[in-house]
């Protein structure tokens, strides 16, 4: 029996994982926004995703919460749940459904590299593994992302007169960036733009570094020189980010690899910095946790399918996961 269904609805339980639309009961993985919706009547997840979820919809965003803690077991009927570190952001978490014995590892976006600021990933065996497969593609090779910094340290070094203006989904990669340029000895105050405020402060308060920030809207003079100001990549695009005189504008994303894209937005300085696993990643994933049957979803899944069955490891596109069996009954 399968015991997730095409819709990661845990069958038996009728509790869904990162639901698209509200349902009664839902085990969030992480707080981003494609994974963590407002409505549900309950949400089961960690602390730090309960957290984020209330910043950023409200108290109210459920009806009621509950926590479970990372390695902590939950058993309803005949299924224990356990919440294991995924290393995509603070708080996120796999989800490993056991089954009368049988083990289902749901990865929810996950990342092998350790960035410092989130729980790093834990590796998890299984029978059944339901992957991410955001960068599943040979192609992506995330570079090291502590020597991708340092095209910024060494810019700032050469250009003096220059705002660097750095565009970073709030949420994670904004904080992460940060971390890194703390990390390779920029002591200086980074500027932010409000929309980061309240999560960086979040990640701040759970002990995570980040050094001297300064919200952008404190400044008068948005003349500034020599600074590092990080954005939403929006704004970059938008009438917000004329007011910099002398602008170098870069921007973190793992699809930045794409030289397309770097033209596309205009990016100077593009730092291949991703929170998610690239192909080395996830190949050595699915090796590694010996499941039988792979399921893919979220993004580049025909190349994994592929890669598994010529390993003779199952596998499938979620989206089709049980439909056949549908059509057989
Ligand atoms: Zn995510
Ligand atoms: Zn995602």
């Amino acid at each position: 029996m399968n015991i997730l269904d095409n819709r990661l609805n845990i069958k038996p339980l009728n509790i869904f994982i990162d639901p698209q639309y509200p349902v009664e009961k839902a085990i969030i993985s992480h707080a981003h926004a494609d994974h963590a919706k407002s409505g549900h009547d309950k949400v089961l997840a960690t602390k730090e995703t309960i957290d984020i979820m209330k910043i950023r919809y409200g108290e109210n965003c459920a009806k009621s919460f509950q926590v479970i803690n990372y390695g902590e077991s939950l058993k309803i009927n005949d299924v224990d749940i356990t919440l294991y570190p995924a290393g995509h952001i603070l708080g996120s978490a796999q989800i490993l459904i056991n089954f009368k014995g049988q083990k289902t590892l749901v990865t929810g976006d996950y990342k092998t590299v350790d960035d410092k600021i989130s729980t790093p990933f834990e590796l998890i065996k299984c029978d059944t593994l339901v992957s991410e497969a955001t960068f599943g593609l040979p192609i992506f090779r995330h570079p090291n992302a502590n020597e991708e910094i340092k095209k910024i340290i060494t810019s700032l070094n050469n250009n003096s007169r220059s705002t660097h203006l750095i565009g970073c989904y709030a949420l994670g990669k904004a904080q992460r960036v940060i971390s890194l340029l703390r990390d390779s000895g920029y002591k200086e105050t980074i500027f932010i733009h409000g929309a980061l405020e309240k999560i960086c402060r979040y990640y701040m308060n759970n002990n995570i570094k980040l050094g001297n920030l300064e919200k952008i809207s404190n400044l008068k003079d948005f003349d500034l020189k020599n600074n590092v100001v990080i954005a939403p990549p929006s704004a970059l695009k938008d009438r917000w980010s004329r007011r910099f005189k002398n602008k170098i504008s870069s921007q973190a994303s793992g699809w930045l690899s794409i030289k397309q894209r770097v033209k596309q937005n205009q990016i100077e300085i593009p730092l291949v910095i991703s929170d998610h696993s690239d192909w080395n990643e996830l190949t050595k994933t699915i090796t590694n946790t010996r499941a039988e049957k792979v399921l893919f979803m979220h993004g580049n899944e025909e190349a994994l399918v592929y890669w598994c069955k010529k390993k003779g490891i199952d596998a499938l596109p979620l989206s089709i996961h049980g439909l056949k069996e549908k059509v057989e009954k």
